[in-house]
This record gives C-alpha cells, sequence and structure tokens, in this order.
C-alpha cells in the first residue's frame, strides 16, 4: 500500500519525478538527492514500509538481490572502487524519511567520505553482559 503523506511512495510510484536507475514491479531505483559520492543512489521499494521492521519478508529477501545487481552496475559503469549499503533504521540511527530505502554508495579512492563508526573497546565481560542481554 502506498501511503498519501509519503514522499518515497509517490517517487516510487512515479507521481514526483526522479532520476531512475532501474523500476519494476516491486522497485525503483532513483539517485539521491544529496549524493555522498557520483552515483549514491536508493533503492525504494515501491509497498510502503516505515523501517525495516514493517518490511515484508519477501521484499526484505528480494531487497539485497537487487542491491547486489545494481553493485554489479556501479562497478561496470562508474569504475567505482568499493561500495557502502547503507540502512538507517529510526531518527537515532539517522533514519531522515520514513519508507524503508536502501543506500547504495559507490566508493572511490580518496573520496573523502567517512561512512564509519568510532570503534569502542569493551571487555570480554562487558561482550558477554551483551551476548546474553540478546540471546538469553
Ligand atoms: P536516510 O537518512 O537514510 O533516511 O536517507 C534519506 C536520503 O534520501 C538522504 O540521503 C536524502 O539525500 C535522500 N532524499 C531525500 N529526499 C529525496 C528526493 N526527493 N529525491 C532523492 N533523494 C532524496
Ligand atoms: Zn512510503
Amino acid at each position: 500500500m502506498k501511503r498519501e503523506d509519503c514522499i518515497f511512495c509517490k517517487i516510487a510510484g512515479g507521481e514526483i519525478p526522479s532520476k531512475t536507475l532501474y523500476e519494476d514491479e516491486n522497485f525503483r531505483v532513483i539517485l539521491d538527492l544529496s549524493p555522498a559520492t557520483r552515483g549514491h543512489a536508493l533503492i525504494l521499494p515501491k509497498e510502503h514500509a516505515e523501517d525495516l521492521h514493517e518490511l515484508s519478508d519477501e521484499t526484505a529477501a528480494e531487497v539485497l538481490v537487487l542491491a547486489k545487481k545494481i553493485a554489479a552496475v556501479m562497478v561496470k559503469r562508474l569504475h567505482c572502487d568499493g561500495l557502502n549499503l547503507v540502512q538507517n533504521n529510526g531518527e537515532a540511527a539517522g533514519q531522515t524519511v520514513k519508507h524503508f530505502h536502501v543506500h547504495v554508495i559507490p566508493r572511490y579512492k580518496g573520496d573523502g567520505q567517512n561512512i564509519n563508526w568510532v570503534p569502542g573497546s569493551p571487555s570480554q565481560e562487558e561482550l558477554e553482559s551483551i551476548r546474553e542481554a540478546i540471546v538469553e
């Protein structure tokens, strides 16, 4: 289902024009308007899901296959040296548009972008306590 108030529903459905790289029955892939690098693309499912938690299992399974195809095209056509797949869920994680999407970000040697985190240094005890919080 589309959501009337959702900009990515409108883009995915073709109501708002976009720089479309690929489209099929279930997805539209567009260029990001504020790209991190040359070729930064967004994979938009046509069906509205706010985030990963709302995504259907079918779409979840299809989206990584599509990301793989888009990644291969980026390597072939843009000659990027690497790629980041980024998928933000929730404001705390930097999600600004509440319609699930996957960023495909081509990376070039020396591109100056920094899509990384500051590594922590927990003790073995802290790691064990986190493990237990997750699985026990
Ligand atoms: P996120 O922070 O993961 O929610 O990413 C949202 C992304 O959507 C950002 O990289 C924006 O630059 C991009 N964006 C927002 N509006 C548009 C739009 N109308 N067309 C293309 N990209 C957009
Ligand atoms: Zn939507």
